[in-house]
Formats: structure tokens, C-alpha cells, sequence
């Protein structure tokens, strides 16, 4: 049997029951989502303020072990404020990941700041630390407490990190080069609510990082995202700035900078406190459908799935199908037969070296991150697919 065919058939045993339309990840309302919602529209509490957005952050703080919490519009204003946070200024740059999503460059271009693309790891899909630290040592030097880029004579302010797919990248690794360099570290935890890395929740390494609860997300407040640090004055700075930078008082309207209106609507928050209670729950029925995954797979010659590396939990939000040996070629064909039986399978996302703004930007070499664009496809994992 080709390989396409011999994937096909692993899916299909791996979801019985399922014969077509299936997506990648559909969200999922089986809590008190109905109940808190009527409770916004019966007390009119729609919008900016209300008691849901100071739940549902108290609720991340509690499940996260982060200090605080800020609730926010969506994932890419979190990272936004995050980078203003970790001291990014115009004409930076920042380190990050050529395979990631493009909020992730995005952001640090909304600074004014230039993407500086860096390769990542087969293991974990995220950064990898052995060739940032060869990078860093060939095109850069620390001088006094800034890390400068000696061809461009420019300064590496950051090193933004992303958690691809829930799987934690090497946190510990990563945090060392941070330091090493002076770079703050930022950690793109949108996909990543529920795993951990060592035991610590992911985005708890980082000066701050950034969640997303869009709707293809493990859990999902329609939209919306959080910025998450363990620094009382960050935790400040960023409910200010994400909160149009408004001095509080009872009737005047005094802002003392240039603020944004990120904040997070009471009814999203109120969608997302039911969602954050089934949390466990989705995260449970996930491990069960990557671990009929791992065994469907098993007997498959010519790709594996994407397992945990020692040390990380796993939130599970999509599994990851990896060929033995990049072709892309075959990815196209594995993505074609799949797509065409209606099982919705995707790529990686084009590496942001390759889109025409990202083009010209500074990068290592990205043999590890080239490759796997190659040879990585997502199998569908909605949790409810484990319900047979
Ligand atoms: C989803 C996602 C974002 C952006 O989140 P939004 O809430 O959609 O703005 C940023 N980075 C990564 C890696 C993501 O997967």
C-alpha cells in the first residue's frame, strides 16, 4: 500500500465511526457556556468591564500558577503588549522562530521592530538553544547589558519563543542562552494552555508571555487571549496599556500615555470561565485520541507521530504526523488523499522567512525548520473524536 493509502487507513481506525467531515478542531460546548452567557444579556454586563473578565483571570492565575493575568481581545494584542513589555523599542530586533504562526512575527513587527529568524528543533518543533547559542556566537556580542547584532550593529532586544502545537519547547535550554545574551525572554504560549514543562505550566519561564482562546484553540472565548507574568509591576503595566492607559477615577477621562483598547468583552470572558472548567476534561479525551493515534501509527513505516519529549505534558490541541524523510511531494499527496476522504489535515504554516514582508529580514541558516515544513501534517483532534 502507498503511504497516503496506508495513512488514510490509520486514520480511519484510529476514528471509527467517523467516515468524512471531520475538521481539524471544532470547539466544543458542553458546560455552563449557555448559563453564563444569559447571565451577561439578564444583568447587561455585554462589554469591556464586568465580573466575568476578573474570573476568568483569576482562573488562569489559578490554573497557570502565574502570578497574574491579564485578560485580552485576542492572542496576537497579548503578544503586542508583551513585546512593549520586555523592553522591545523601535528598530530592535527580535529573536524568533521562522515556524511558528505569523502573529508571532507580526507582533514584533507592530513595535517597529525586524523579526530575526532563528531555526528550530525536530524533537519539539520549537527553537532550538544549541544552534541559537552558534547563531548568537557568530552575529552578535553582548556589550555592557545589551545583546548587539555586530552586522547590523543593532540591538537583539528579545528572544520570542512559541510552544508549536502544545508541545513545550526546551524552556530550560532557551532561558539559559536568554541570559547568556541579555535577551529578554518572551513565550508565545497561545497554543500551549495546560502543558507543562518540569511541572511548570507553560508561559511561567518567560518575563511574560502570551494565550489564546480563538476558537480553533483548546478552549475558546469566541476571541480573546491573556498575557501572563510574575511581575507585579509588568502585571500593571499591562492592564494599563491594554485598558487605553485610563488614570482611575470615578467620572474623568485621563490617559497618561498612548494606550490600546485590547481588552477582553465580559461575554467572551463568560464563554471562556465555562470553557476553563472543562478544561481537564478536554485535555483528558485528547490524550486518549493522540494515544490511538500513537498506536495506528506504530505499524506505519515512513512517519511517526509527534510524541512528548521527557520532562513536557502535553495538552494534546493537535497532533502532528511527521515523515521519516522531508518530501514535499509526499506531504502534498498525504494532505490530498486525506482532505479528499474528509479528513481535514493541514501543513505547517509557510515559514515567515518565505512571506514577502519577512523576506529581507536577518536569519541562520533554517535547515531543521525547512525541513520539517516538509514533512509535518496535522491530523484532525477535535476532543468529541474520542467519544466512540
Ligand atoms: C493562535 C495563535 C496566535 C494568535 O492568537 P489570536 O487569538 O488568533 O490572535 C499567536 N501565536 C500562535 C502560535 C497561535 O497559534
Amino acid at each position: 500500500m502507498s503511504l497516503p493509502d496506508q495513512v488514510l487507513a490509520a486514520v480511519r481506525a484510529a476514528l471509527p465511526g467517523s467516515d468524512g467531515g471531520v475538521a481539524l478542531h471544532e470547539p466544543e460546548f458542553r458546560g455552563q457556556e449557555w448559563t453564563y452567557l444569559k447571565d451577561c444579556l439578564d444583568t447587561g454586563w455585554v462589554s469591556s468591564v464586568g465580573a466575568y473578565v476578573d474570573r476568568i483571570e483569576r482562573d488562569l492565575e489559578r490554573i497557570t500558577g502565574a502570578a497574574h493575568a491579564i485578560a485580552t481581545s485576542n492572542g496576537t494584542a497579548a503578544l503586542d503588549i508583551c513585546l512593549r513589555l520586555a523592553g522591545v523599542q523601535a528598530g530592535d530586533e527580535v529573536l524568533v522562530p521562522s515556524l511558528t504562526f505569523v502573529a508571532t512575527a507580526n507582533a514584533v513587527a507592530y513595535q517597529g521592530a525586524t523579526p530575526h529568524f532563528v531555526d528550530s528543533e525536530a524533537v519539539t518543533l520549537g527553537v532550538d538553544p544549541v544552534r541559537l547559542e552558534a547563531h548568537l556566537r557568530e552575529t552578535a556580542r553582548v556589550d555592557g547589558d545589551v545583546c548587539v547584532n555586530t552586522r547590523t550593529a543593532t540591538p537583539i532586544r528579545a528572544l520570542m519563543v512559541m510552544h508549536v502545537f502544545g508541545h513545550p519547547c526546551d524552556l530550560d535550554g532557551l532561558a539559559e542562552v536568554a541570559a547568556r545574551w541579555k535577551l529578554a525572554l518572551v513565550e508565545d504560549a497561545a497554543e500551549g494552555l495546560g502543558s507543562r514543562w518540569n511541572g511548570r505550566h507553560l508561559g511561567n519561564v518567560g518575563r511574560v508571555s502570551a494565550l489564546s482562546f480563538n476558537g480553533n484553540k483548546i478552549v475558546t472565548t469566541g476571541g480573546g487571549g491573556a498575557i501572563l507574568t510574575n511581575d507585579p509591576d509588568l502585571a500593571r503595566r499591562a492592564k494599563h496599556l491594554t485598558t487605553t492607559a485610563r488614570l482611575p477615577h470615578k467620572w474623568s477621562f485621563v490617559h497618561d500615555e498612548v494606550g490600546w483598547n485590547y481588552r477582553m468583552p465580559n461575554l467572551n470572558a463568560a464563554l471562556g470561565c465555562a470553557q476553563l472548567e472543562r478544561l481537564p476534561d478536554m485535555i483528558a479525551r485528547k490524550t486518549l485520541l493522540a494515544q490511538r493515534y500513537a498506536e495506528v501509527f506504530r505499524d506505519v513505516e515512513g512517519a511517526r507521530l509527534l510524541t512528548a519529549r521527557l520532562g513536557a505534558e502535553v495538552n494534546h490541541w493537535l497532533n502532528a504526523l511527521i515523515l521519516d524523510r522531508p518530501d514535499m511531494a509526499m506531504r502534498d499527496a498525504l494532505l490530498e488523499t486525506l482532505n479528499g476522504e474528509g479528513f481535514m489535515a493541514r501543513p505547517l504554516w509557510t515559514l515567515m522567512h518565505r512571506l514577502p514582508m519577512y523576506a529581507a529580514c536577518p536569519r541562520d541558516a533554517l535547515p531543521v525548520a525547512e525541513a520539517l515544513e516538509a514533512s509535518v501534517i496535522n491530523l484532525p483532534s477535535s476532543a468529541k473524536l474520542a467519544d466512540v
